[in-house]
């Protein structure tokens, strides 16, 4: 291996398709020529003389000096996603929320204001309803699916616009062109947490998105092994975010990267799997006697089809739905399931299902959870790689008991 290739492709040709480029795009091959990629476990370099050392810490980023900065596993896993998301560059962190506090913290000063949707997953809305302020940063919340709302937040300058896509876990969806395009005119920067659309799904840097963060430990590894997490910018902002990570230490594993790494070859076959079974899912779902909604981008009676059908290439991995009932018919119906496990994870090979209300959204207040969508019979299904005639079977049965 070269210590000094810094360069993203490797010699793998851009004009390749994605899913042969998630097989090569990234790999520094060691001089034992393995296939398979090297996992690097080692925190330290070492150098053959003090002036190699030196030279090392002069010409910053050209040789491996410290994991903490980077490491080569970490550093494959990041060139590969890049790669996929079509981003210039990506940073890998040791959690999907340290990715998130990373994008947001790195660029935010007091003074500064954040401009979010209500709808987002429990520990991002904490980060920018409860820390940020705290940090003299002022948050203002909106209905993620109103224009005028967005319009009117605004309207006066932002710093930052910090958004989700389909949203956890009632599956709003968020127009990113037209956010994009008031977040610009306001000063701000975009932000888009991509976990549930995964960059299978959704592109949000083609729609004028600044900034792409995941929870790499949802479909990008997408076997519930381990967890990790990405921001991916341009070359400019990059500048401000990798002094903050240097000095801040949220840094991935390289055991994870590994991991992760490897998910990515997989991953648009897993999504496009997953997504095909969501959508026979949902369609089972709608329209079932003991199904009071059902709510799946992918279905023509989801209140934001037209605009999904735009800016999404499938429905996702993910169903919302409530039980005809209340908490102790979606009890009955979760408990009756004998091949869907009930987890509160998502992106999963493995079906999982939750109950928002009395788990992943517990915390928030009764008026808060109606302002998102959750009501006592409100249920997230996150769909794996099962056949998806067996997991309607097991809904199919579970129903007739709830
Ligand atoms: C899981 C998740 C996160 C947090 O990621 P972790 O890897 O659990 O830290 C953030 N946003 C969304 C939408 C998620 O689903």
């Amino acid at each position: 291996m070269s210590k000094n290739d810094t360069s993203p492709e490797n010699g793998t040709p851009a004009t390749l398709r994605p899913r042969t480029r998630m097989v090569h795009v990234g790999t520094l091959r060691t001089g034992f020529d393995e296939t398979c990629e090297a996992i690097f476990m080692t925190s330290g370099y070492v150098y053959g003389s003090a002036e190699e050392a030196e030279a090392a810490f002069a010409t910053d980023g050209l040789r491996y000096v410290y994991s903490r900065f980077r490491n080569p596993t970490v550093a494959m896993f990041e060139d590969r996603l890049a790669a996929y998301e079509g981003a210039q560059r990506c940073f890998a962190t040791g959690s999907g929320m340290a990715a998130v506090f990373a994008a947001l913290m790195c660029q935010l000063k007091a003074g500064d204001r954040i401009v979010a949707p209500r709808a987002l997953f429990g520990s991002c809305l904490h980060i920018v309803k409860n820390l940020a302020p705290q940090y003299g940063i002022e948050t203002t919340l909106v209905d993620g699916t109103r224009a005028e709302e967005w319009r009117d937040a605004l309207s006066r300058p932002a710093n930052v616009v910090f958004l989700e896509t389909p949203s956890n876990p009632m599956l709003d969806i968020v127009d990113l062109g037209l956010v994009c395009e008031l977040a610009h005119a306001a000063g701000a920067r975009v932000v888009v947490d991509n976990v549930f659309a995964t960059p299978v799904l959704q592109r949000p840097l083609e729609f004028g998105a600044d900034i792409v963060v995941y929870s790499a430990t949802k479909h990008i590894d997408g076997q519930g092994r381990c967890l990790g997490g990405a921001i991916l910018c341009d070359d400019k902002f990059a500048e401000t975010l990798a002094p903050f990570l240097r000095h801040t230490g949220p840094a991935l594993s390289p055991f994870n990267a590994w991991l992760l790494l490897k998910g990515l070859e997989t991953m648009d076959l897993r999504v496009a799997a997953q997504t095909d079974a969501a959508q026979r899912i949902a369609e089972f779902l709608d329209g079932h006697p003991r199904i009071a909604r059902t709510l799946y981008p992918g279905l023509k009676s989801h209140p934001q089809y037209e605009l999904a059908q735009r800016q999404m290439g499938g429905g996702s991995t993910l169903v919302a739905f409530d039980v005809a009932g209340g908490k102790a018919e979606a009890f009955r119906l979760m408990n009756g399931l004998r091949i869907v496990k009930i987890s509160n994870n998502l992106g999963d090979s493995k079906s999982l299902i939750t109950h928002p209300a009395t788990s992943t959204h517990q915390k928030l207040s009764d008026e808060d959870k109606a302002a998102v969508g959750i009501s006592p019979a409100s249920i997230r299904l996150s769909v794996g790689l099962e056949d998806a005639a067996d997991l309607i079977e097991d809904l199919d049965q579970a129903l007739a008991r709830a």
